[in-house]
């Protein structure tokens, strides 16, 4: 542990196969699927053994279909690719194709727009249409995919039902972080609004924000919702977070370069909120630091900032049992999903390392980023 250079995302192995193995139980005891949104979580060198638990991935695009292939179905050859695009390109399209076992168009103009050529390119692709039942109760509005003037899905006003003789499956998406009572919510607003279009159609996706693996979450309610939807409609279900999969799964661990006084105690640790961590300026939200409390809580507060030149890539006000000193290690907890899927090298900071700690304990550097990573991106 002394040995690896900060800064770096730790993922634990087994941390991680016990949430596999929360999803795997839902799976086996509702009779759904479970793919891996990699938006979320696209960790790869775990991937043999995500795919021990997970039927696929669900993809935004080409280049996230594409790692889908490589990585993830050569571990599990019956793996399935979903993607979802909001908007596909003529560019793309006959790769995700080829590549695709799903692919769920966003507008009745985008499935008219690519259904032949996807079809030629791939007969036994299946094809869906992503619909917005305009409820949700995300707690953020830039999580919320069914507020106000959204552009993702499809509303029952702009529904066309000319797509019913090409469409295989309905998907939505409408939940962030949250738990059952909002998926049977949503669920009761999309059947009054849907249900009278599923007489053909071979499964339903309940899209991600299912907090399936955080303490507390409603599982087994959330087994009896999809048993019975099954049953009602003789549907198959889709699930496909991507939180779920990495929540709590592994820390960001820095080091702190400096320390000093300008109205309170300030410490600059060798990451960035900015950018390694952007979801806590973007959310926003407080992330936990190992053996810390609130500004006060302890007897030494400090403002942890970011090794950027932005004013405001602060983590926020922690305290602490003892001072802080120059060298002291500071752990984010729970930075594996959300985190280097989004990172950047503003300000030209070191990527943080990715790590893995095994289940036997040991610590492997997974991939070590450097000066080549940060010009590659420019020119
Ligand atoms: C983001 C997203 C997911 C995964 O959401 P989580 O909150 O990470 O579970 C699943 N499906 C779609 C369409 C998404 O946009």
């Amino acid at each position: 542990m002394r040995d690896l250079n900060t800064p770096c995302y730790i993922c634990e192995e087994e941390l991680l196969e016990n949430n596999l193995k929360v999803l795997d139980y839902v799976q086996q005891k509702s009779g759904a699927k479970i793919i891996l949104a990699l938006k979320g979580f696209a960790m790869w060198s775990t991937f043999e053994l995500v795919a021990k638990y997970l039927k696929g991935c669900t993809a935004s695009g080409l280049y996230e279909a594409k790692l889908a292939r490589e990585e993830f179905c050569t571990y599990n050859e019956n793996a399935e690719v979903h993607t979802y695009s909001p908007a596909y390109k003529d560019e793309d399209i006959e790769e995700i194709a080829k590549i695709s076992d799903h692919i769920v168009f966003n507008s009745p103009n985008q499935l008219q727009k690519y259904i032949w050529k996807v079809k030629e390119i791939n007969p036994n692709i299946h094809i869906s249409l992503r619909v917005n039942p305009e409820v949700s109760s995300s707690p953020v509005d830039i999580y919320n995919p069914c507020g106000l003037y959204s552009r993702l899905g499809t509303t029952l006003e702009n529904f066309d039902e000319k797509v019913l003789e090409s469409i295989d499956g309905l998907n939505f998406h409408a939940l962030c972080e949250q738990n059952v009572d909002a998926l049977e919510e949503v669920l009761s607003v999309f059947e009054d609004k849907f249900a009278k279009y599923f007489v053909n159609l071979k499964y339903i996706n309940f899209g991600g924000g299912h907090h399936i693996t955080k303490k507390g979450y409603n599982i087994e309610k959330l087994i009896w919702i999809i048993k019975e939807f099954r049953i009602k409609y003789n549907i198959d279900i889709y699930l496909e977070p991507g939180e779920a999969v990495g929540w709590e799964t592994g820390y960001l661990k820095s080091t702190v370069l400096d320390v000093f006084q300008n109205g309170m105690n300030i410490a600059i640790l060798d990451t960035s909120a900015e950018a390694h961590m952007p979801d806590t300026l973007a959310m926003p939200y407080r992330a936990e630091v190992r053996n810390a409390g609130i500004a006060n809580e302890k007897k030494y507060t400090y403002r942890l900032g970011g090794n950027t030149c932005l004013a405001g890539d602060i983590m926020g006000d922690y305290s602490f049992d003892a001072p802080l000193h120059v060298d002291d290690t500071i752990i984010f907890e729970d930075q594996i999903h959300y985190t280097f899927v989004k990172n950047t090298t503003f300000n030209g900071v070191k990527l943080p390392s990715l790590v893995i700690k095994r289940k036997n304990g040991v610590f492997e550097l997974i991939k070590e980023f450097g000066y080549e990573d940060y010009k590659n991106r420019l020119s």
